[in-house]
């Protein structure tokens, strides 16, 4: 079964949030126009207590984009963003919300990011969605959404992990940046996703 996985489409990864990515609101049209050609739609959500130890702003003297180590693993630091019940952290307000059939709330807990919307970044605590999608049969995902070179990667490649097929929706996503897309995408490819674009659909 078909299944789209909406992976952050919230207001602080759009220009003009606390996390911008260029050209991040372009895919909402995209997205809404493919929506109805999927048998299944599930959305991750960001979703940060306000002490996050990935906002720079829990650590003295350090900035964003800087790199720590966080409880063991490597950890990028970003601005506040996508906080718990703020704007920021809602939908975008474009999304149509209405074939989203679950939403994955990611990154609850504050010791740990989590980029996938399948596991935190240590493999420690699974949000339920592989199970969630096996229950409902979904067997083909197809991922979009932000940022195209980490989240959206990340939970592509937890996908693949999971056994399932999976394919990226190119020109429903955006990247932060345009080199480690490029890596990701070969990454993507060599575990054996497929590159697809929305007029496939
Ligand atoms: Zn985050």
């Amino acid at each position: 079964m078909k299944t789209l996985v909406l992976v952050d489409v919230q207001n602080d990864f759009m220009p003009g949030g606390a996390l911008p990515i260029a050209r991040g609101g372009e895919i909402v049209p995209v997205i809404n126009k493919i929506q109805g050609k999927f048998a299944l739609v599930v959305s991750t959500q960001d979703w940060h207590p306000a002490n996050h130890k990935s906002f720079a702003s829990q650590h003295k003297s350090r900035k964003p984009f800087e790199t720590i180590d966080l409880n063991g693993l490597e950890q990028t630091l970003w601005p506040d963003h996508c906080v718990q019940g703020s704007r920021g952290a809602e939908f975008h307000k474009g999304l149509d919300m209405r074939p989203t059939e679950a939403v994955f709330r990611k990154g609850t807990d504050p010791e740990i990011d989590s980029y996938s919307g399948f596991y935190d970044n240590g493999h420690r605590r699974k949000t339920g969605m592989a199970g969630y999608l096996r229950e409902r049969g979904a067997t083909e995902l197809y991922f979009c959404g932000l940022a195209a070179d980490i989240c959206v990667f990340y939970t592509l490649m937890d996908g693949l992990k999971e056994g399932f097929q999976c394919a990226f929706v190119e020109d429903a996503a955006r990247a932060l940046d345009a080199k480690v897309f490029e890596e990701a995408k070969k990454k993507m490819t060599a575990k054996g996703a497929r590159i697809v674009a929305s007029n496939a659909f």
